[in-house]
């Protein structure tokens, strides 16, 4: 409908798509990420204590400085290192850097004698033989230390200022925004300040950890966040780990550790009780499960809920290993998923944890869509990259791995735009008269060649009629 105040532009023999959706994804974490200290690749304690210095010498004296990812096995003499190789460089700024493994970190002397660590005691505070702490804290010391570095509610809206234009420029109109669990108040005063001052550039579908339904109530954040471009829809709820580090739960032991099956969170009536909760609240259920194991509790816990049709669109997150029994149990209940095609392409080792058999029935998006699931794409960033283009080229070409489940591009460009919606409880925005979601791409690709899709690039990104993003349009 071309009303008098519609702008129209040419698109050039681009292609116009409803405004493409990430439907799981961790801004807060990416912006996390993209502002502190990146030392993977560090190769040697020289290289690591330059990359530290760099980062001092960016921020104003006494802040923070946080770097991660440093792995002392690539070092070449494998030795951990100690706060002695980085107070040379940061006389005046505590720092924070993490093993890559997230367990261990190494704080300098700033650091010990802010937050007063010289006289703790114990093996999470390690000390060299003299009895003198080498910096190196672990698991629960770490976290304290975490704790204690501020994370301003200025500073993680900022921050996720910063992903929301590198979204636009990918081409993505919304994001369901997945909050941390151990920083959601920040987190959520960050997206409640935004969106009140109407500065937000994309439109979030917020999930929260179930510890924070209290907080929710007591602060009355359902009501702040309610509106059109932050919107609170659920509560993200882990049953299982990941198939990297064995922890998915499984029906039978990993292929590669045959005394293993992994792990689940909860108990089958505690995770029934807690989807029920969320249920009674009006809320959206959304599960993390992986493992075959973990889907059917999840699907277990989530058919009580569901009736027939699953009018809140409660959806299993991941839904990893999911042969046809579970497919047609989700099918059967109405149960939708949450998917990310790039995971396809980047768990290369997986056919190692599961075996040639098993390896069928991971990520099996054609047969979850010609069964009827409704299954939507997103890039569970900062694991994957944020780019819609690349989620819609992993779904059409796998990498090759398992090719019968690569989808057609109408179907992989639906799980990006209808069914992300549509697992959003957003399919009314896209009705004839209501303010446009559009994502422009500079070239026509029905018909292209699936491996070609990943050079397509967006032109143009337009967020409830307003331009978030566009490039040489007028
Ligand atoms: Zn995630």
């Amino acid at each position: 409908m071309v009303r008098a105040d519609t702008a129209v532009v040419d698109a050039g023999g681009g292609t116009v798509l409803q405004g493409l959706i990430d439907t799981h994804c961790h801004p807060f974490e990416y912006a996390w990420l993209k502002n502190n200290l990146d030392l993977r690749g560090t190769s040697n304690v020289v290289a690591f204590r330059l990359r530290i210095q760099a980062g001092v010498l960016r921020a104003r004296p006494g802040e923070w400085v946080v770097g991660l990812g440093w792995d002392q096995e690539a070092f070449p003499d494998r030795r951990m290192p100690t706060k002695d190789d980085i107070d040379g460089v940061s006389p005046a700024n505590p720092v924070l850097v993490t093993r890559v493994c997230g367990h261990i970190g190494l704080v300098n002397s700033v650091a010990i004698s802010r937050l007063g660590l010289g006289s703790r005691a114990g093996p999470l505070f390690e000390r060299d033989q003299a009895g003198e702490l080498t910096g190196i804290v672990k698991e629960g010391a770490l976290t304290e230390v975490w704790a204690s570095i501020p994370r301003t509610t200025e500073g993680l809206a900022a921050g996720l200022q910063v992903v929301e234009s590198e979204g636009a420029r990918l081409g993505l109109t919304a994001l369901h925004t997945i909050v941390s669990p151990d920083g959601f108040r920040e987190e959520l005063a960050a997206l409640a300040l935004l969106a009140s001052e109407g500065r937000l550039a994309l439109s979030h579908r917020v999930y929260v950890p179930p510890d924070s339904l209290e907080f929710l109530e007591e602060r009355k954040l359902r009501l702040k966040l309610a509106g059109p471009r932050a919107r609170l829809n659920g509560v993200k709820i882990f049953t299982d780990g990941s198939l990297g580090a064995r922890t998915a739960a499984l029906r039978e032991p990993y292929a590669d550790d045959p005394s293993n099956s992994g792990l689940l969170a909860y108990g089958d009536d505690e995770l029934t009780a807690l989807v029920e909760k969320v249920d009674s609240m009006g809320m959206q259920a959304i599960v993390h499960a992986i493992g075959d194991r973990a889907v059917e509790q999840a699907i277990g816990a989530l058919s009580n809920v569901t009736g027939a049709t699953n009018p809140k669109r409660h959806r299993i997150e991941h839904a990893g290993l999911l042969p046809r029994d579970l497919r047609s149990q989700m099918a059967r209940h109405g149960i939708r998923a949450a998917v990310q095609p790039c995971f396809v392409t980047s768990d290369t080792w997986a056919v190692e944890r599961l075996g040639e058999e098993r390896i069928r029935d991971l990520y099996p998006f054609r047969s979850m869509l010609s069964e009827g699931l409704v299954a939507s794409g997103g890039s569970d960033c900062p694991v994957e990259s944020l780019s819609p283009v690349l989620g819609v080229w992993a779904a059409m070409t796998r990498g090759g791995i398992v090719p019968e489940e690569a989808v057609e591009m109408d179907d992989a460009l639906k799980m990006y735009t209808s069914m992300a919606a549509s697992n959003g409880l957003d399919e009314r925005r896209f009705v004839e008269g209501a303010p446009a979601d559009l994502t422009l791409l500079d070239s026509a690709v029905a018909g292209m060649h699936p491996a070609l899709f990943r050079k397509v690039k967006p032109l143009a990104t337009v967020v409830e009629g307003t331009p978030v993003h566009s490039y040489g349009l007028d």
